[in-house]
C-alpha cells in the first residue's frame, strides 16, 4: 500500500475543482459511517471553510441515522448538516472526508456517480482510491491535517469555528496527541489552531471526558467479562470483550458510548492486540482493533472485509461473537510485523 501522500497533480487538481465551483455550484460534503471526530471535525471544518470562501448552496451528511453522538454536538458548522434522505441528489461537487472504502459512504455511494465532480480527502493507507480525484496522504495523522491544508491552498484563513472542528478532528485521531502519528508537524497544527482562541481544556473534556452515569455502569460490565488470551499472537497477547443492544438497552444508552471503550481494553498490559466487538444487529458486530506495534491490525481488518490504519482497524463481523473472534485470531500470525534488526 502506498506510503507517499498527494502529488503537486494531485493538490492542483483539487485546488482547481474548489477555484472553478460556479457560484451557484451545490456542494455535498461526506463523511463516513457512524461518524468519529475526525470524520465529522474534518468534514464540518472544511465546510465552514468554503463557507467563507463565498460557497453558498452546500450540505453536509453522513450514512445511516442522521444522530449525532453527543460528543460532537457542540461542534461549529453543525447546521451544515442534513439527513442523508435530504442530501442533493445530484450535486456538482462531492468531496468525501475519512472514508477508506466506497462502502463507508453506505447509501450515499451513488453520489459518486451522480455528482459533477468527486473529491476524496482521507489518511487511511488502505484508501481503495475511489472518486475522481484524491488527497489521501497516510502519513497524515487525521484527514483534518489534509484538509486544513487545502483550505490552506485556496486562500482560507483559519478561524475558531474552522479550528475546533480540526482541532477535536485532531484530537481524536492521535489519541489526544499520544500516538506515534503525532508528528512536529502535528503540533504546529495544534498551535495554529489553539492560537484563534479556542478552548482546548473545555474541548477535550466536552469530547472525551463526559458520559452518563448509565455509560459509566456499562463500561464496568462490559470490561468485567473482558478474556485474555496470552497464547494469541503468536504468544503477544490477545484480550477481547463485547457489548450486545440488551447491554445498550438495560443501561438506556446509546450506541456511541461504546466508542471509547476500546481504550480502556487496550490498557491491558499483556496483550499487544485488544478488541471490541459492538452488535448492531443479531448475529452483527461492529468490531474495533488496536495493536500496540506487534501486529499490523489493518491487515487483519482487510481480510476480514474491512480497513483501517495499522495499529487501529475494523470490520463488520458475522456471526456469534465467539465465531468473529476465532476468525481475528486466526489472522493474527500472518499479521505479525516483523522485528527490525539491528
Ligand atoms: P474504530 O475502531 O475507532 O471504529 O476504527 C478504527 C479505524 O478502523 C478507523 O480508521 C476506521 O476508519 C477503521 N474502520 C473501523 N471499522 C471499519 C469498517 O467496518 N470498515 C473499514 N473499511 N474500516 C473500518
Ligand atoms: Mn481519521
Amino acid at each position: 500500500m502506498p506510503e507517499t501522500g498527494p502529488t503537486p497533480a494531485d493538490w492542483a487538481a483539487a485546488e482547481a475543482l474548489i477555484r472553478e465551483l460556479p457560484p451557484d455550484g451545490r456542494v455535498l460534503l461526506i463523511c463516513h459511517v457512524n461518524p468519529d471526530g475526525d470524520a465529522l471535525g474534518s468534514m464540518l471544518g472544511f465546510g465552514l471553510g468554503l463557507r467563507r470562501l463565498g460557497v453558498r448552496r452546500m450540505q453536509a451528511t453522513f450514512p445511516g441515522p442522521p444522530e449525532v453522538p453527543e460528543p460532537f454536538r457542540g461542534l461549529p458548522g453543525l447546521d451544515l448538516l442534513v439527513p442523508a434522505t435530504e442530501a442533493y441528489p445530484d450535486p456538482d461537487l462531492v468531496i468525501c472526508f475519512d472514508a477508506a472504502s466506497e462502502s463507508r459512504l453506505g447509501e450515499l455511494v451513488d453520489r459518486l456517480d451522480t455528482a459533477g465532480a468527486a473529491l476524496v480527502l482521507d489518511h487511511h493507507a488502505s484508501n481503495t482510491r475511489f472518486g475522481g480525484v484524491h488527497l489521501v496522504d497516510p502519513r497524515a495523522a487525521a484527514t483534518s491535517v489534509v484538509a486544513e491544508q487545502l483550505l490552506a491552498r485556496c486562500g482560507v484563513p483559519l478561524d475558531a469555528g474552522i479550528a475546533e472542528c480540526f482541532y477535536v478532528a485532531l484530537t481524536t485521531d492521535t489519541g489526544s496527541f499520544r500516538f506515534d502519528a503525532t508528528t512536529p508537524e502535528v503540533h504546529q497544527l495544534a498551535a495554529r489552531l489553539l492560537a484563534t482562541g479556542i478552548r482546548p481544556g473545555e474541548i477535550s473534556r466536552r469530547v472525551f471526558d463526559t458520559r452518563p452515569f448509565g455509560a459509566v455502569r456499562l463500561f464496568g460490565e462490559v470490561l468485567g467479562r473482558a478474556r485474555l488470551e496470552p497464547a494469541a499472537a503468536a504468544g503477544r497477547g490477545l484480550v477481547w470483550t463485547w457489548a450486545t443492544l440488551d447491554d445498550l438497552a438495560r443501561h438506556d444508552q446509546r450506541a456511541y458510548v461504546l466508542e471509547a471503550l476500546i481504550d480502556s481494553v487496550r490498557c491491558t498490559a499483556e496483550a499487544d492486540v485488544s478488541c471490541v466487538l459492538k452488535q448492531t444487529a443479531p448475529g452483527e458486530w461492529a468490531v474495533s482493533m488496536r495493536s500496540k506495534g506487534a501486529v499490523d491490525v489493518s491487515r487483519v481488518a482487510v481480510a476480514l472485509g474491512g480497513g483501517g490504519h495499522r495499529f487501529a482497524a475494523g470490520f463488520t463481523g458475522r456471526g456469534a461473537a465467539e465465531e468473529v473472534v476465532a476468525a481475528i485470531r486466526g489472522q493474527l500470525d500472518t499479521a505479525l510485523i516483523p522485528t527490525a534488526v539491528g
